[in-house]
C-alpha cells in the first residue's frame, strides 16, 4: 500500500441527499462495482491566507452497466465519458468534479484504480484533470475521496452538509 498524504484544503462537498444517491447507485449495483459521476463546480476559497479548492457537487449519474468495472469501461471509452461530460455541460452548466466507484471493503484506491487515474490526467482533454476519485465502501458506506494533484496522490476530505446548497 502506498502512503498517501491527506490534503485537507481539497474538499468534496456533497449535501446528504447527493449521498444518498450515492447509496442507492451502490445498493442497486450489488454484487457488482457500481460506478457514477458527480457534477458540480469547484471553487477556489483563500481561508486563513491559504487556498482551499471546494469541489461542490450538484448533481450524480449513476452509470447503470452490466460490466463487472464501469470504471475500467470509462477509461476505456473516453468518447463515452466525454459524452455525459459535454451533455452535462450544456444542459447544467456543470463540470465533472469526480469519478465514483464502490470496493467490497475498504475505501482506498487500488493499483487499477492508481493507474486510472494517472491515465485520466494525461489523456490530454483538460476536462478530465483533477478529478476526484470518491470511493464508497459497500460494508459501511463510508466515502473518500483521492486526487491527483501536482503530480502526487493525496487523499482529500469529504464533507456532507445536511442543507440543500
Ligand atoms: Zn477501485
Amino acid at each position: 500500500m502506498r502512503i498517501i498524504k491527506f490534503e485537507k484544503d481539497i474538499k468534496l462537498i456533497l449535501n446528504q441527499l447527493l449521498l444518498n444517491q450515492l447509496i442507492v447507485c451502490v445498493k442497486n449495483a450489488s454484487p457488482n462495482e457500481a460506478c457514477g459521476l458527480l457534477f458540480g463546480e469547484v471553487k477556489e476559497i483563500v481561508h486563513n491566507g491559504e487556498y482551499q479548492y471546494h469541489f461542490r457537487g450538484k448533481k450524480f449519474s449513476c452509470i447503470e452497466s452490466n460490466q463487472k468495472s464501469p470504471v475500467a469501461f470509462l477509461m476505456k471509452n473516453l468518447e463515452e465519458l466525454n459524452r455525459i461530460f459535454q451533455e452535462a455541460f450544456q444542459k447544467d452548466n456543470l463540470r465533472l468534479i469526480s469519478i465514483f466507484h464502490s470496493h467490497p471493503g475498504g475505501t482506498y484506491p487500488s493499483e487499477t484504480d492508481f493507474t486510472n487515474m494517472r491515465f485520466l490526467d494525461n489523456c490530454g482533454n483538460k476536462a478530465f484533470k483533477n478529478q476526484i476519485w470518491a470511493i464508497m465502501n459497500v460494508r459501511n458506506m463510508k466515502l473518500n475521496g483521492y486526487i491527483l494533484f501536482n503530480n502526487e496522490f493525496m487523499q482529500i476530505e469529504v464533507k456532507i452538509k445536511n442543507s440543500k446548497t
